[in-house]
């Protein structure tokens, strides 16, 4: 029997915008995922652990904890805050260097950290993930070797957390709405 035409997510045969450095083998895979309506479920199953980070001032507590324990010689945070208005890839991500570049020197002239909003619901590794990746900008603007070395002293897992946010964030547009943004 052939499966019904019409595909439980939007957008499955356009650009994964979040995987573009990956590569088409992995990409595919993904494609597959969402064709079939599995990539939530596969993502439930594996991250079934939600955070209590529910504000601005647990935010800054978390944020501090870990900076504490891994970069205890950075400057101190003055603030750590969720921002509805982010862009996750833009100004998480940074995929766009030149962005990230921008932002860099914002974070350390104010040292100030932004977290999307959407990371409030996202499961607790994914809101380690993003934290440990702003903390790291504290001392690498750039998204270079250094840069991925301090990440992964302080997640040893982040390379696999960041792709698995990636395909998060996919999920999540793929299964929004038409012309919802992508924070709740
Ligand atoms: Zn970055």
């Amino acid at each position: 029997m052939r499966p019904p035409a019409a595909l439980p997510y939007r957008g499955a045969m356009t650009t994964l915008k979040y995987l573009g450095g990956y590569d088409e083998q992995v990409q595919a895979r993904v494609r597959e995922l969402i064709a079939q309506g599995r990539l939530g479920e596969v993502l439930r199953d594996k991250y079934t652990e939600a955070h209590a980070v529910r504000n601005d001032n647990a935010l800054y507590e978390y944020t501090v904890a870990i900076k504490d324990r891994y970069m205890r010689s950075a400057e101190r945070l003055n603030k750590v805050v969720y921002d509805g208005k982010l862009q996750v890839v833009r100004h998480a991500l940074g995929t766009h260097t030149t962005v990230s570049r921008v932002q860099g020197s914002k974070l350390k002239a104010s040292r100030e950290i932004r977290i999307a909003a959407v990371f409030r619901d996202a499961p607790a590794a994914f809101l380690r993930m993003i934290v440990v990746h702003e903390l790291a900008h504290l001392k690498q603007r750039e998204h270079d070797k250094p840069f991925y070395q301090l990440c992964t002293h302080m997640a040893p897992d982040y390379h696999q957390l960041e792709f698995d946010l990636r395909l998060y964030l996919t999920h999540l547009e793929c299964a929004r709405p038409a012309g919802d943004p992508i924070s709740p």
